[in-house]
């Protein structure tokens, strides 16, 4: 009987750094300007201009080396990589071939796995051409010259569901390093893949490569089908069907991988050194820079929240789940006494403002009420002003006003209510109308209770606080049967 088949992932992720300023000219890195605006002599390949290497994004590269355990290179270099493309007017990339910045390092996934890296190099960006704008095609030289680094893993991943899981942990790791925004939906994140699949035990398959993948749902919906069509083409038998050494592309609509081109080796580039860039020496004092620079890590905050605040895991799992988060968590516990509140009312209400289009907030960065407010609220849901209910409302009006949760409290009239007398009548009220859920209760179905608590609720106008409720319906239940 043939050995299973297994297959062998490695990944490249391009990242762009979150540099104030292009790699080697003076132009702004941004997202989202007029096409064109944000261009030089240099950027648009111009003969005659010169590229300086900016020290930012030196830093960042060191940065993300250091958060991955990469061993640094003393000295280092750029490259030319000669291709013909309209979004690239110079006519190659300067990247780095033989000297990359840094080498070695990974990351462990969940299941104690290492998933090694080859590489981490530094090199721009190209632009963007535009093909669906019917006969033309535009080209928009904004990203060209922007600062990535491509992270080359090891072929150490062998299923998708592995691939996505790297992809995720890498992605955290550079966010929080600060070093980029890792957005896919502006590109700040891309991803080419190689696949190959064999049977144990035997040699490796011919290696495809799958390019330009723009989310982690494309990446394992890809790999998915390329690893089941390498391997019905080698069962098939049929030496034409044999996977062949080339570039695929994943389309999306028909979630299938196509030939794009003939997989290019490096002597095709045509590299050799940059006669404009002078080798560059990466310093002590470089180094020193960025671990200075290198914030708390995700894996060490998860550590540190559950072992000195006590959450839970999956709490510290979803605070950590962004650096933004997690830095409006702590910012929230300077002024409350309770970590799992706040882990409870940021992983709960404000995630849920997130998804809700009406709120008008998407991010953490958009909401508009501070940490300090955030910790009013909480305070008064924990000392019973108001009900969850209420509180969730005024979070939610918190979003559009800049007034404070106490405030809003009154203006809403949203304070629970502690009229006892009130309560009783809307519960007899309720329970003269419910004999047979009475009976139920009385019979010894307590969860029968649960049906009454709603319509008073609802004549309280949601400002009762459903424990009290409770309490006074079973009370009031258990006088009438022994009056009964
Ligand atoms: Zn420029």
């Amino acid at each position: 009987m043939n050995a299973a088949w297994n297959a062998v992932i490695g990944l490249e992720v391009h990242c762009q750094l979150a540099t104030a300023s292009k790699l080697f000219c003076a132009c702004r890195n941004a997202f989202g300007e007029p096409p064109n605006t944000l261009v030089c002599p240099l950027c648009t390949g111009q003969p005659g201009a010169l590229p300086v290497l900016n020290r930012e994004a030196l830093e960042l590269g060191l940065r993300a080396a250091l958060a991955l355990g990469c061993e640094v290179a003393a000295r280092s270099k750029f490259d030319r990589k000669h291709y013909f493309y309209c979004d690239l007017p110079k006519g190659y990339q300067i990247s780095q071939y033989d000297q990359p910045l840094c080498s070695g390092g990974g990351l462990t996934l969940a299941t104690g796995k290492r998933v090694r890296l080859k590489r981490i190099h530094l090199e721009e960006d190209a632009g963007k051409a535009i093909h669906d704008r019917g006969q033309v095609t535009l080209v928009d030289l904004n990203r060209a010259g922007v600062p990535l680094i491509e992270c080359v893993s090891e072929p150490d991943i062998s299923t998708p569901a592995e691939a996505h899981e790297y992809l995720s942990a890498l992605k955290e790791i550079l966010q929080f390093a600060g070093v980029s925004e890792c957005d896919m939906e502006k590109g700040s994140l891309r991803c080419d893949v190689n696949v190959s699949v064999h049977r144990a035990g035997t040699p490796l398959g011919t290696k495809v490569e799958l390019k330009n993948l723009n989310s982690f749902a494309h990446v394992v919906a890809a790999l998915e089908y390329e690893i089941r069509r390498q391997i019905e083409a080698y069962e098939s038998g049929e030496p034409s069907r044999a996977p062949v050494q080339e570039t695929r592309l994943f389309d999306v609509q028909r979630g299938e991988t196509r030939t794009m081109r003939a997989k290019e080796d490096a002597h095709d580039y045509r590299y050799f050194p940059d006669p404009d860039l002078p080798p560059f020496h990466v310093t002590r004092e470089h180094l020193e820079r960025a671990r200075a620079h290198l914030p708390e890590l995700p894996a060490a905050r998860r550590k540190r929240y559950t072992d000195t605040l006590g959450l839970c895991e999956y709490d510290a799992g979803v605070m950590t789940s962004s650096r933004a988060l997690a830095d409006y968590f702590e910012a929230t516990l300077r002024f409350s006494s309770s970590a799992k509140d706040v882990a409870n009312w940021l992983g709960n209400e404000v995630l849920a403002l997130f998804k809700d289009p009406s709120s008008g907030v998407r991010a953490v960065d958009e909401l508009t009420f501070k940490p300090f407010d955030l910790a009013q609220l909480i305070e008064l849901a924990d000392s019973g002003k108001t009900n969850r209910a209420g509180a969730r409302t005024i979070l939610r009006a918190m979003c559009s006003t800049p007034k404070a949760p106490r405030e809003l409290l009154r203006d809403l009239g949203l304070e629970q209510i502690e009229d006892t007398a009130q309560l009783e009548r809307w519960c007899r009220e309720v329970l003269a109308g419910s004999e047979r859920i009475v009976a139920e209760v009385r019979g010894g179905n307590e969860k029968a209770l649960g049906a009454l608590i709603g319509p008073v609720m609802k004549l309280s106008g949601g400002k009762a606080k459903p424990q009290a409720v409770r309490d006074l319906l079973g009370r009031l239940i258990a006088e009438r049967g022994s009056a009964g």
